[in-house]
């Protein structure tokens, strides 16, 4: 099958890629003729477009994700794959709730946005948008960001940049594919371990707590008391998993949470691993059964969370889920 014969379906959500203007930047009514600026690209894939909404994407969340992964699913069998147009804001949640609703995915989606919309001169828009229309023809069986010249794990991603169009990156994870002259693959590229099923809901009651000196337990315990408003917590200790212990025992208010019901997921601020079984500091956690998401960044362990307190009624199916390795966002 050459690319001409691929079908791609694009699904605009919005971002500064179809917007307009310089200063006010508004959702314009552009988007869905994005492919105007791109004629070249016409004949290269069959591509049609949808438009879902056309938001700033702070405004993307537990329920779009939701129906983006309804959408994909549902124009599978008609597709070889998709482009998802994103603010880029919040492209890496949208990229992890993908990678988690649509388990055993068998072909590309690629989310790309832009740091300057597709009518400004000198814009990243007409570069993202084509290297994802090509990079979607190809056998990368992954929800992926393309920007900027690279192709990167959507779980694993964050944003580095709000200036730059190096706007974003895979810490710890090289890039899936390198788009120069020639396109690399990596040799990393995953490949389904389990038939297609989509879970595209999401539990919105899930915090992020990160651990900084001096933080009082006492002031923590006020989340969770009364009634109960949090399913999950995203911790986000020191190091590869410290906590302070002497002047401030936030070790109470994660066994308390722990004993409410509430799921503790820990993340890493750095690169590198969680490893709590190195440091007496990390064993308060251990004990409140606190569980490490190796090398899981924080924007996969909220989507994560979220996705495992909403799919699994049963405490150790959603605990055996978050030890697993899922999409890759672990490491
Ligand atoms: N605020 C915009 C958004 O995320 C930024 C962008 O698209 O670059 O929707």
């Amino acid at each position: 099958m050459t690319s001409s014969d691929k079908r791609i379906l694009l699904i605009h959500t919005g971002g500064t890629i179809g917007m307009e203007g310089e200063v006010h930047l508004e959702p314009g009514h552009y988007a869905s003729a994005l492919f105007e600026q791109l004629p070249e690209y016409i004949g290269f894939a069959r591509i049609d477009s949808t438009i879902l909404c056309n938001l700033d994407s702070s405004d993307i969340g537990p329920k779009l994700w939701g129906e983006l992964s309804r959408i994909i699913a549902a124009h599978r069998a008609q597709y070889d794959g998709f482009i998802v147009v994103h603010g880029t804001d919040t492209m890496p949640y949208t990229a992890s709730a993908l990678a988690f609703a649509l388990e055993g995915l068998d072909k590309p989606v690629v989310l790309t946005g832009a740091q300057r919309p597709m009518g400004a001169l000198r814009n990243d828009a007409r570069r993202n948008l084509a290297d994802a229309i090509e990079v979607t023809t190809l056998d990368i069986p992954e929800v992926a960001i393309c920007f900027d010249g690279v192709l990167l794990r959507g779980c694993r991603s964050c944003k580095v940049n709000t200036r730059a169009y190096h706007a974003f990156d895979t810490p710890g994870c090289e890039p899936l594919a390198r788009l120069g002259v020639d396109i690399t693959l990596g040799a990393h590229i995953r490949r389904p371990v389990t038939a297609f099923r989509c879970c595209p809901n999401f539990d919105a009651n899930v915090m992020v707590v990160h651990v900084s000196p001096g933080m009082k337990a006492g002031t923590l315990m006020r989340l969770i008391e009364g009634e109960r408003c949090l399913d999950g917590i995203v911790l986000v200790p020191f190091g590869v998993g410290t906590i302070p212990c002497l002047d401030s025992d936030i070790g109470s208010f994660v066994q308390r949470a722990s004993d409410l019901g509430i799921d503790i997921l820990v993340a890493n601020a750095s690169v590198g691993k969680i490893d709590l079984s190195l440091y007496e500091n990390s064993q308060a956690l251990v004990r409140a059964g606190a569980i490490s998401g190796r090398e899981i960044r924080l924007e996969a362990a909220v989507v994560k969370l979220m996705h495992a307190c909403a799919t699994f009624q049963d405490r150790d199916e959603r605990h055996e889920y978050l030890r697993w390795n899922v999409a890759g966002e672990m490491g």
